[in-house]
């Protein structure tokens, strides 16, 4: 066959592994699996950085060497089916102590009609609408009530004023409110309170009767401090089977031999290591006295390394071109998505490429792949068609390296 020819029949194998790749991918995202995956997931929190300090201090303290993977409290296990195991002590961390302060956006936040009415020791029914949370606790909360109806009377219970009347007053309220809560308040006028100075009622009485529509509600959250937190790494507790995603490819074959061979010896020209560790490889891309490598982790299935292979040497190649500005990842994300937007568009391209290269070498890795493309894909399936010209170019251009190094030809100058 003309190597046109064999470019062309190439490029039909490529599209029609995309298009499985595609469908796979759909059909994995409306599975059981995938939503009891995403339902499990949605239980763990991500940790900041101090706090995975924290916990990793603590674990070396301890003498454990397995690495901790999934971390929760011992109500969110048994929520998920697990107990902690009798005997394990957990892991402190501190969770930050967050207020947040709502507010309406409000022009006239007036109490000047009122306050001379509003001597201590008065007694005021008002009513009217929460339109700010000044502070909100366990026991009670301070709120700005906007009136709409007041009533003041002397001490001895004589009305001196009644009427429909728009102001702001203070309240203290066991009652927990939301802005925009409608309520009905009763009680005395008990100080003038610091809060731009507006008068502070003391209530005896305050109950919810409704709720409005409120437009413009502003929130700020406000860190006040840190409280510790108890949890347990996943491998100290025991019970119901954790769903995991990307299972190892088991076995052997010869086309994987091959593949390694290959990649290893004739197409890369950077050094492939072994290494125990957590993910399957990584590519990393020389700094300081370290040069460009790709390491594997040790003691994976033959298929699987070929695989995880094919995955690393295309974040090399993407490097390569990255750095020429030949690849630009920016146009399938949006600004806000950030780094990990990036992250994930690569992920989506590797793994798809490292897809469609092993089954054109016989390589069947549809059970791995689809569900970690799918995974980096946020639940859109056509996540890889938005890709599809990066994978397309992406596929046959390893496709053909791979074929011409079987070919017997020369190890190559340049990866890309
Ligand atoms: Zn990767």
């Amino acid at each position: 066959m003309s190597k046109q020819m064999s470019k062309l029949k190439n490029s039909e194998f490529v599209e029609q592994k995309l298009e499985q790749l595609k469908n796979g991918v759909s059909e994995f995202l409306n599975s059981e699996k995938w939503k009891e995956y995403l339902s499990f997931q949605a239980k763990f929190h991500s940790y900041s950085f101090n706090n995975v300090i924290l916990m990793l201090l603590q674990w070396e303290e301890r003498g454990k060497t397995n690495s901790i993977t999934k971390v929760a409290g011992a109500k969110t296990w048994e929520k998920l089916g697990r107990f902690v195991k009798d005997g394990e002590k957990p892991l402190i961390i501190l969770a930050p102590n967050i207020k947040v302060y709502t507010k309406v956006q409000e022009d006239n936040m007036c109490t000047k009609p009122l306050i001379s009415k509003f001597q201590e020791g008065k007694q005021v029914e008002a009513k009217g609408y929460i339109s700010q949370i000044i502070s909100q606790g366990s026991k009670y909360g301070i709120y700005v009530l906007q009136t709409t109806y007041m009533v003041v009377k002397s001490r001895n219970g004589k009305v001196q004023f009644e009427e429909e009347v728009e102001g702001t007053i203070i309240i203290n309220s066991r009652v927990k409110f939301e802005v925009g809560d409608e309520v009905e308040v009763e009680g005395r006028v008990s100080r003038v309170s610091n809060y731009k100075k507006y008068k502070q009622l003391k209530l005896f009485n305050s109950k919810k009767i409704g709720k409005r529509e409120v437009s413009e509600v502003i929130e700020s959250r406000v860190l006040v401090g840190f409280f510790p937190v108890e949890v347990y790494d996943v491998s100290q507790t025991e019970g119901k089977e954790i769903p995991e995603l990307c299972n190892e490819i088991q076995g052997t074959s010869e086309q994987a031999e091959k593949l390694l061979d290959v990649l290893r010896n004739k197409i890369l020209d950077i050094p492939v290591v072994y290494e125990p560790m957590q993910y399957n490889g990584y590519y990393q891309r020389a700094h300081g006295n370290l040069e460009n490598r790709i390491a594997l982790k040790e003691g994976l299935s033959i298929n699987h390394q070929a695989k995880t292979l094919i995955h690393e040497t295309c974040h090399y190649i993407m490097d390569q071109k990255k750095q020429k500005g030949k690849i630009n990842l920016g146009q399938y994300t949006e600004p806000e998505e950030g780094f990990d937007g990036l992250y994930a568009v690569e992920e989506v391209v590797v793994e798809s490429v490292a897809f469609i290269v092993s089954q054109y070498f016989n390589l069947d890795t549809s059970e791995y792949s689809f569900e970690y493309v799918s995974s980096w894909s946020k639940g859109n399936p056509n996540k890889v068609l938005e890709v599809g010209k990066l994978i397309r170019q992406l596929s046959n251009e390893l496709i053909e390296k791979l074929e011409n190094a079987l070919n017997g030809e020369e190890k190559e100058q340049k990866i890309a």
